[in-house]
């Protein structure tokens, strides 16, 4: 890479999304291939790593992770470079299975509030083409449209995402094209090792519960395995120790949004509710829950605004335990998704996280106890009273009593292996840091966070 940054060199944010397909590719694989390129053709400065950010994950059009990349460089060859960078998204996307490739670029120092705002809004919202479109004008952002040209959406967004606040960090190991395909094999007591041996600097790498190791995709896709954790120091090591025998392409570091719960931080009123979007909600139980086939768990919620929305928790989020011992009044905060409610046509609530804010009083209605012997009483039939079966003394009304609730206050998150890529382990609470923005103070990236083998 470069350290060299010539008198008109400029600031030069490169936003891409949507070049990949359910049948393979990967839109992170394009940022790795593309910075190979840069760096040994160009004279390109990154002033960042590359940006992976994962938005709104409601999104349905998205392949799979809804994940978008920025690549923030100082370059003089600007036009060098989008005439490489429009070859390769038209040459590399796999738009006969479905991509729809967008290109998106910013120059300038600062990143305007509204592009930001743009970004924040992508995040847990559904944004349309037209929008994206009118504020590139306004901002004098090029954009390139391959296909529907979709990804300008993600490319936007990506741009707009400084994450100067939580971020974490993901290596990111390639695939030679020939094992493109084939199994991967990952030795699982390393992985096992490692996420032990790291903790709490890396996350969701293997669920112990379950036995599963999570750092690899299983897809025909590029990527070997990635790692993700607090810095780039030991997310490459960390790969390094997991590294297989198969011979791979290379590997870059990622600074992600990944286990930030970036999409989760805005409050959502019940009245604002639309399909797709994501956020928190702060509710009271009002109807108490039922369990449905599958397992999972099904109650209704009601905010300040009195709207009643249903509330959804799947089986294989581990959640449905503690959300099925909810009873009405409990408040609680949940992280969700709203999706369509099949067959109803309406909106429903997928609960991504459930915090117990305060827990209702249970009182139930018992036969009096005899206050002579302390045998439960018997009923007379309704409305005749409760007698004792022993020694025949009456009682008229019942007994109200508080039940013991069998649940504590706190938060309460799916299973490992249902994290989102956005999902923030519990681990992470406390975790948070930042990175501020600084294009004029070139920070120096970890000497190893790009590899070619
Ligand atoms: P992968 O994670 O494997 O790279 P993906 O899951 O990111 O794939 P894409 O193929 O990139 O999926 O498709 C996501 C599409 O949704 C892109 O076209 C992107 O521009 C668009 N998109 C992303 N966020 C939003 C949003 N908030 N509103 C509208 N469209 C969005």
């Amino acid at each position: 890479m470069s350290n060299h940054i010539s008198g008109d060199s400029k600031v030069v944010h490169i936003g891409f999304d949507d070049t990949d397909s359910t049948e393979g590719r990967c839109t992170t694989n394009l940022a790795f291939r593309t910075i190979s390129k840069l760096s040994s053709e160009t004279d390109s400065t990154f002033i960042d790593y590359p940006l992976l950010v994962r938005l709104n994950p409601n999104i349905p059009w998205k392949t799979r992770g809804n994940g978008a990349i920025c690549l923030r460089i100082k370059t003089d060859q600007l036009s060098q470079i989008i005439e490489y960078l429009v070859k390769i998204l038209r040459t590399e996307s796999d738009m006969a299975n479905g991509a729809n490739p967008g290109l998106a670029i910013f120059d300038g120092d600062n990143i305007p509030l509204a592009l930001r705002q743009f970004s924040k809004r992508a995040m847990y919202d559904v944004i349309k083409m037209e929008e994206a479109e009118k504020l590139a004008s306004q901002l004098s952002i090029q954009l390139f449209k391959y296909g529907k040209g979709l990804g300008i959406i993600g490319a936007m967004a990506s741009i707009g995402s400084l994450l100067e606040g939580d971020h974490t960090y993901e290596a990111i190991a390639y695939r030679k094209d020939e094992h493109h395909g084939s199994t991967r094999k990952i030795d699982k007591s390393k992985v096992s090792k490692l996420n032990i041996d790291t903790y709490p600097f890396t996350f969701n790498c293997f669920d112990s519960y379950h036995d599963r190791v999570l750092i690899a995709p299983h897809g025909p896709d590029p990527v070997f395995c990635g790692i993700r954790g607090e810095d780039p120091q030991t997310v490459v090591s960390a790969l390094h120790y997991v590294m297989p025998v198969e011979k791979l392409e290379g590997y870059m570091v990622f600074r992600t949004n990944q286990g930030t719960n970036m999409h989760l931080q805005n409050e959502l009123p019940l009245k604002e509710i639309r399909n797709h979007k994501a956020g928190y909600i702060r509710c009271k139980v009002t109807k108490k829950p039922i369990i449905i086939r599958g397992g999972h768990v099904m109650f209704e919620v009601s905010d300040i605004s009195n709207k009643k929305y249903p509330v959804a928790v799947y089986e294989p989020t581990g959640l449905g335990n503690i959300a099925s011992k909810l009873i009405e009044g409990d408040e609680i905060d949940i992280g969700i998704g709203v999706s369509m409610n099949n067959p109803h046509s309406s909106s429903i609530l997928n609960v991504e996280y459930l915090s117990i804010l305060k827990i209702a009083k249970e009182i139930v209605n018992i036969n009096p106890p005899c206050s002579k012997c302390g045998k439960r009483m018997k009923s007379e039939g309704k409305n005749k009273g409760f007698q004792c079966k022993i020694c025949g003394d009456k009682k008229g009304l019942k007994l109200s009593v508080t039940n013991p609730r069998d649940m504590q206050l706190g938060i309460y998150l799916p299973y490992l292996k249902a994290h989102r890529h956005l999902t923030k382990p519990i681990h992470r609470f406390g975790m948070e840091k930042t990175y501020p923005y600084m294009p004029n103070i070139i920070k120096p990236l970890h000497p190893d966070w790009f590899k070619l083998f």
